[in-house]
């Protein structure tokens, strides 16, 4: 009984450690997992392998691609001395289909956030300033308008400016609290265009 308990606590534990999971969602997925049929639990273990193994970080902009430097970054039709910074690849996917920005982007793969634990070395942070000792004219910061968005926006802008890089942040056209990715496309071109030097 103790084994089988310990078993459950594990998972949960595991869970829990997810990005937005807490502790009570963690139960649930937990015994929603043990309830389903073993052959599916394998298909959702492999799936999570399986892209864990195939997909990784654009070495230059550290989106996620199949390939060691991500179609954007290597096409000769975008300007690389403008760099827009995004909290992930989802936030990149928002502002590339509006198809008018012609920089490229970096993806920090999260925000800093004291609540949950996420400091400066938890994002891709150090990989952005290395990308500033090469030629750039502009970093625009479009992460989002929530708290940790606000947050790591100041950080970084603190940490460029002594470098002499121009840094800018979208307008505050996007909703506190809206995530890119569900804001229409006309709203994030304005924020774009209305963009204001920090
Ligand atoms: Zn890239």
């Amino acid at each position: 009984m103790d084994y089988f308990s310990n078993q459950i606590s594990k998972l949960i534990e595991q869970l829990s450690r997810l990005p937005g999971v807490g502790i009570k969602s963690a139960q649930r997925l937990a015994f929603h997992i043990i309830n389903m049929p073993l052959e599916d639990v394998k298909s959702l273990s492999n799936s999570i392998i399986e892209a864990k193994e195939n997909v990784r970080y654009c070495k230059q902009c550290y989106t996620l691609t199949d390939k060691d430097i991500c179609p954007i970054c290597s096409n000769p039709k975008r300007d690389q001395k403008v760099i827009m910074v995004v909290e992930n690849t989802r936030d990149l996917a928002a502002y590339e289909k509006t198809g008018k920005f012609e920089g490229v982007y970096h993806v920090l793969h999260g925000a800093i956030s004291p609540m949950l634990g996420i400091g400066p070395n938890d994002i891709k942070l150090k990989e952005l300033m290395h990308r500033l000792q090469g030629d750039i004219d502009e970093v625009i910061i479009a992460t989002n308008s929530s708290l940790e968005g606000e947050t790591t926006a100041m950080y970084i802008s603190k940490l460029i400016k002594p470098t002499g890089v121009r840094v800018s942040r979208i307008a505050s056209g996007v909703p506190v609290g809206g995530d890119l990715e569900y804001i229409d496309e006309v709203t994030l071109l304005r924020a774009l265009e209305g963009r204001v030097e920090l």
